[in-house]
């Protein structure tokens, strides 16, 4: 089973990949998670990613595709896997594309979780994280309900790199929807609601029990996640929604 998922920052993917995880018994890739460990590590990719992520921009195709290249060569990707974070660029979903065939193995799903870009604004602020498990949580939570660390703000939660992440997101992302949608691949699913219906709506998709509204239709499906709001104080700028 080869999973791929694909949603805004904040849209829910870390928790979905985890309820996936245990459930299928496969692994959970997730790059931005690959990255924080290397920063943690204090590596040479690690000292070269941290402003990145810092400011919220995306890390080079180039060392993303090495990266995902190198993990899916491992022998515990063989029963399958979750991609969790990648590809974020139409570059990397080619690069995929090419690397999936070198290694025999199809995406039997990608799903899909959409959200809009106020309520991702609004999650995004403001949230905590636990260091150990990942989890995240809603403001002023102060211990990780299942190991009791001490949660922390990552540091592209921070206001000022919220926008950009969401920016990014639309300009660069949002695009690598449609390369899936070619294929019929996507099951688009609400990521509103409480955490247990949106996991039954994604198992569900999963066993081939949920099709996408949008799938295979018009190219701008893609651009349902919205468009950025405008920062107050902005003035009376037009949205572009
Ligand atoms: P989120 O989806 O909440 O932004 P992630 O943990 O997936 O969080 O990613 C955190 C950061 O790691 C991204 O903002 C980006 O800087 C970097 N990153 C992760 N995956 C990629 C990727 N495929 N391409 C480029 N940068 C990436």
């Amino acid at each position: 089973m080869n999973l791929l998922l694909y949603g805004a920052p904040g849209s829910g993917k870390g928790t979905q990949a985890n309820m996936l995880r245990t459930h299928f018994g496969i692994p959970h890739i997730a790059t931005g998670d690959m990255l924080r460990a290397e920063i943690q590590a204090g590596t040479a990719l690690g000292r070269q990613a941290q402003p990145i992520l810092a400011a919220g921009q995306y890390v080079s195709d180039e060392i993303m595709i090495g990266i995902v290249r190198h993990r899916l060569g491992k022998a515990d990707c063989a029963p399958g896997f979750i991609m969790d974070g990648f590809p974020r660029t139409v570059p990397q979903a080619e690069a995929l594309d090419d690397l999936m065939h070198e290694l025999g193995k199809r995406f039997d799903r990608v799903i899909y979780l959409k959200v809009p870009v106020e309520e991702l604004l609004h999650r995004l602020s403001g949230r905590l994280v636990c260091p150990t498990c990942q989890r995240t949580y809603p403001p002023q939570t102060t211990a990780c309900a299942a190991d009791g660390s001490a949660l922390v703000q990552r540091e592209d939660d921070k206001p000022e790199a919220v926008r950009p992440r969401i920016e990014i997101y639309l300009d660069k992302t949002v695009p690598v929807l449609d390369h899936y949608r070619h294929e019929r691949l996507v099951s688009e699913i609400d990521g509103r609601g409480t955490i247990d219906e949106i996991s039954s709506q994604v198992l569900a998709a999963v066993n081939g029990k949920h099709s996408s509204p949008l799938m295979g239709k018009s190219p701008a499906a893609g651009r349902a996640q919205g468009a950025l709001p405008e920062k107050p104080g902005d003035g009376a700028k037009t949205k572009t929604a």
